[in-house]
């Protein structure tokens, strides 16, 4: 990928490292504990989780979905049920084996994720057709022991989790579990700004356990994508496993179908990741820790002017607004490098003109676009930039991600950073062929059906099946 401007430069250049320091510096988390992996959540990082997080539980709970917490501590025969699941997540599983100076009996592990946790649990609280659908979601920690080198947000050791687990009692049911998980995800990424691309994930890369998974990639500026949800139709694998069994209306005893969908802090690197520029965060205004800041640029009036950003910043207060005042020492210059390093949307400044004209000058972040705004306009002005800043941010993500896609007849058209687009023959041996000869992922057949009539990219066979590739985080 081409730099977009002069402003986002270093993001283009060295991604990494242009990412790695801007977490830290705009305040989102603190990497110095101790264990490798594991990352401190900080005041601003944990405030723009907390806010996404409230997005997704309004979203689920409007569907019906409730909030549980289960323990953190999942016994070992309870993960060793399903064959396929133990197999994806034995490598990445920390154990707990000693307690003070004894060795436990049944030795416990961290989840990694909590199917393991809940179902022997679902099969007494699913007794009849009654208790179905059961949809329920929790907000944890989760723990993977990653070998591949960590990096904040996006690969942790441990990290923040979001998972919601169905069970219905017919497959038509889990179905339609998953089309309404997708319209829950495209609902978030309008709130978050972040345009992605639903795939049914190939056989050999579908969660452990699952019949398939659908996952939601986003484009990073490295031209690779990254995965920001994962949701997956377990059929009946996992309730034959665990018997969890419900009795129809006929009084038969049947399987039910579960699904789970899964999201984690990735959110935040991602949004970071694709809105940032070189002066720092962008954050989009539904979601941002602090949505406003107010500088006032004192020279003179010192009084007056603060008195006066006290008056709008309690207006908007009322209004529901998070905003915050820059009343420190420093000077305009420092104070608007902060606010731009922070990602704050709007920065209303406030000096002795705007003080004699009663207005303020708002500047937005994405655009750097400045105008004066009247006293009495303030609130309908924020309220009616916060919603273009949502659509503009969105669309301009989309475009990259548009932008980044590019169609192919022969996988020797495939040489740069991108995701690629052309057909694929959904043979297992061909399909780990293309991977092997190109260095990417087949990420996955479009969920929503893409019309396509062609030949397969490597072994050139007549195919109406499409694929998108890329390499991935
Ligand atoms: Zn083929």
């Amino acid at each position: 990928m081409g730099k977009k401007d002069d402003n986002d430069g270093k993001k283009y250049e060295d991604f990494n490292q242009w990412y790695n320091e801007i977490v830290e510096e705009a305040g989102l988390c603190d990497k110095r504990y101790p264990v490798k992996g594991m990352n401190i959540w900080t005041p601003y990082g944990w405030k723009l989780m907390q806010n996404i997080d409230r997005e997704t539980r309004r979203l689920v709970n409007e569907t019906g979905h409730q909030e549980v917490k289960f323990p953190l501590l999942v016994p070992q025969k309870e993960f060793e049920k399903e064959a396929d699941h133990i197999a994806g997540f034995e490598d990445e599983v920390y154990w707990v084996t000693r307690a003070g100076r004894n060795e436990l009996d049944i030795p416990l592990l961290l989840r990694p994720t909590s199917e393991t946790a809940m179902y022997p649990v679902f099969d007494l609280w699913v007794r009849s057709h009654a208790d179905l659908p059961l949809k329920i979601y929790q907000m944890v920690n989760v723990f993977r022991y990653e070998t591949k080198q960590t990096k904040a947000f996006m690969r942790m050791r441990e990290f923040h989790f979001f998972e919601a687990h169905t069970c219905h009692a017919t497959e038509e049911g889990a179905e339609a579990q998953i089309k309404e998980d997708l319209e829950i995800m495209e609902d978030l990424s309008k709130k978050i700004c972040m345009p992605y691309l639903a795939l049914v994930r190939t056989d050999w890369d579908k969660f452990p356990g699952a019949e398939y998974t659908v996952g939601a990639d986003a484009l990073m500026p490295t031209g690779r994508t990254l995965q920001m949800a994962g949701i997956h139709q377990y059929k009946t694998n996992f309730s034959e496993a665990y018997d969890i069994t419900f009795e129809d209306e006929d009084g038969n005893h049947k399987n039910v179908h579960q699904t789970t969908y899964g999201m984690a802090e990735r959110l935040v690197g991602a949004i970071a990741a694709i809105h940032g520029d070189d002066k720092g965060l962008v954050l989009p205004p539904e979601i941002a820790p602090i949505q406003v800041r107010i500088i006032p640029i004192i020279y003179g009036d010192e009084e007056k002017v603060l008195t006066y950003s006290e008056k709008i910043k309690k207006r908007l207060e009322e209004k529901g607004i998070d905003v915050d005042i820059d009343d420190s020492d420093e000077r305009p210059g420092s104070k608007f490098y902060d606010a731009e390093l922070k990602g704050i949307p709007l920065r209303l400044d406030i000096g002795s003109d705007e003080l004699e004209e009663e207005n303020v000058t708002l500047v937005r972040r994405d655009t750097g676009e400045k105008r004066s705004v009247t006293k009495e306009e303030i609130v309908d002005e924020i309220g009616s930039t916060f919603e273009k800043m949502q659509e503009d941010m969105y669309e301009r993500a989309k475009e990259e991600l548009k932008n980044n896609i590019e169609e192919i007849e022969d996988l020797s058209e495939i040489d740069e950073e991108k995701i690629y687009r052309g057909g694929w023959c959904e043979k297992e041996s061909c399909g780990k062929e293309i991977e092997d000869i190109t260095g990417r992922d087949i990420l996955g057949i479009p969920y929503e059906e893409e019309d396509f009539e062609g030949e397969c990219i490597h072994c050139e066979e007549k195919t109406d099946t499409l694929v998108y590739i890329s390499k991935t985080h």
